[in-house]
């Protein structure tokens, strides 16, 4: 079974526009992009086009392509004090090899609606309920939440290791009581490892390295990753033709983590304007 995250993400939409009618104000998202990768720009084109249909005022805010870390910083800083702003993203690729780690503190965690600041991986980790885990691996709790996936005492593998994906997947499944194991490139024998799984999350960036022969029969399996092909298109980590045929249910790429994903983002933004209420 296909699982259709463009329906979930139209659920989840429709949910939002009650609760951003309730603010009585629109909430606001801001975006500081200082790249020209063409990727990011059309994620960053279909966010603002997104947070439009919902009456989210998102704002792009663009640096110099060879900004350094104090300028990314205070961008993030003064666009998170701005009034009307309650979330604030930094895209990647950053200029000069820097990555959000070296610049996501500038972001306040109540604003840290992308998980970006390392103290909100921190909180996460924690268990501070009012921690923003970043949109993506939320995305991929939502989806099994919404599959009815139980997760209680269930082998979970993530294969993937990032701040922005991997690990916070893993610390979101282990907090839902699921037995997680973490992979990366230097596993050995990663198709084992991936066959105890009975939710495999595969955020890897490899296209289509998970063949059926990584797949428990009856398997949930999420696919986080994005690749582009040669052709324009895009293909997902996993072969979702061959796993299809091994598992319960399989998210497709596109149309599965990827566009509940920014929906997730939007409800963070949403939930930091709630819980700042009337003060800004
Ligand atoms: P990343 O920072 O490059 O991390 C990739 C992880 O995969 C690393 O931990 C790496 O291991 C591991 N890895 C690489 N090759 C491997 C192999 N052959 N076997 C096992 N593990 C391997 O990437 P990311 O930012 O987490 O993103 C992962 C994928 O998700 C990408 O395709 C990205 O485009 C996609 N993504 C999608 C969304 C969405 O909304 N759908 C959002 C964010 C990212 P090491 O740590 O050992 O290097």
């Amino acid at each position: 079974m296909l699982i259709d995250g463009r329906k979930l993400a139209a659920e989840l939409g429709a949910e939002l526009t009650g609760r951003i009618a309730a603010l009585g104000t629109a909430p606001g998202l801001a975006i500081v992009v200082a790249t020209d990768d063409a990727s990011t720009a059309w994620y960053v084109r279909s966010l603002l086009r997104t947070a439009e249909k919902l009456g989210i005022a998102a704002r792009r805010i663009d640096l110099p392509t060879d900004a350094d870390a104090a300028t990314i910083r205070a961008a993030l800083a003064e666009a998170a004090a701005t009034p009307g702003t309650h979330g604030v993203i930094c895209q990647t690729p950053l200029p000069g090899g820097l990555t959000l780690t070296d610049v996501g503190s500038a972001i306040p965690p109540e604003a840290d609606v992308d998980g970006a600041n390392p103290v909100s991986l921190g909180l996460l980790a924690a268990g501070a309920p009012d921690a923003f885990p970043p949109a993506t691996a939320a995305a991929v709790l939502r989806i099994l939440d919404h599959e009815g996936v139980d997760l209680v005492g269930r082998r979970a593998v993530v294969i993937g290791r990032s701040n922005v994906v991997g690990k916070p997947a893993a610390l979101m499944l282990l907090a839902r009581h699921a037995t997680v194991t973490v992979c990366h490139s230097r596993t050995p024998d990663l198709p084992a490892v991936a066959r105890e799984a009975d939710v495999l999350v595969a955020a890897v960036g490899r296209p289509e390295l998970v063949t059926a022969e990584y797949v428990k029969p009856g398997a949930v399996v999420i696919d986080v990753g994005t690749n582009a092909t040669a052709d324009g298109g895009l293909v997902g980590d996993v072969a979702t033709g061959a796993v299809e045929q091994v598992a319960a249910a399989v998210t497709p790429v596109p149309g599965g983590v990827g566009a509940v994903t920014t929906m997730v983002l939007m409800s963070h933004v949403v939930a930091a304007a709630e819980r700042r209420g009337s003060e800004r």
